[in-house]
């Protein structure tokens, strides 16, 4: 991936980096099948035999709001069906196979990770890359143990375990602050002079865009 693509996942100022890497290569994977590849019967078939789209993913296919696009393959994936039903009635031991599901997009998110984790690390001494790392969102639980776990050298260790850290405590520290208002102003008559700041109000719904990857806007 261009330094510079890395250094934008970085700041993009609400996910965990590694949630944004993810949901941008979903997009372009929804929107290279959408574009280029309804009509492609293995693709078709693929998505077939992985049991098709999470529901998230789901989700993000209709956000497209591609009607054609959509119809075409849901078209090809309905007709399969209807041939397997038929198929499982007229057969002497009737069996349909029983897929556990395995999401085409979600595995194209998750490669995209692989991929990057270890740019990320290998810039870790770049001044620029270092300086975005400190400024961006916390990763969420499972991208920092991926991160991590792919570090090499226990100084690398030391510093992202510390960096990542003290982004925890920064988002903890608002989070607790406006709970503490927040049971505060219940408790008075007057809520008059309860100031609450940027980061205090909007700590609850970040934490859960951190957490989760998901960015309801
Ligand atoms: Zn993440
Ligand atoms: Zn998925």
């Amino acid at each position: 991936m261009p330094f510079y693509k890395l250094i934008d996942a970085l700041g993009n100022g609400r996910l965990c980096p590694l949630c944004f890497v993810e949901r941008r290569n979903v997009k372009s994977y929804f929107e290279s099948l959408l574009y280029e590849f309804v009509n492609d019967r293995d693709v078709q078939m693929g998505i077939r035999d992985s049991g098709g789209f999470c529901r998230e993913h789901s989700g993000t296919l209709l956000s497209f709001g591609d009607s054609q696009g959509t119809a075409i393959l849901y078209d090809a994936l309905l007709r399969d069906e209807i041939e397997r039903v038929s198929a499982a009635l007229s057969s002497r031991k009737p069996a349909l196979p029983e897929r556990v599901p395995r999401c085409p997009a979600c595995a194209q998110g998750r490669a995209a990770v692989r991929r990057d984790v270890h740019e990320i690390l290998s810039g870790i001494d770049d001044p620029e890359l270092s300086s975005a790392l400190r400024e961006s969102p916390p990763f969420c639980d499972g991208h920092f143990a991926l991160v991590f776990n792919a570090v090499r050298s226990r100084e690398h260790r030391q510093k992202v375990a510390e960096i990542q850290k003290a982004k925890l405590e920064r988002a903890h520290a608002e989070l607790s602050s406006f709970l503490a208002k927040q049971e505060f102003k219940g408790s008075v008559e007057d809520e008059k002079g309860i100031e609450f700041s940027d980061g205090e109000k909007s700590s609850w719904k970040r934490a859960v865009i951190r957490q989760s990857g998901l960015d309801p806007d």
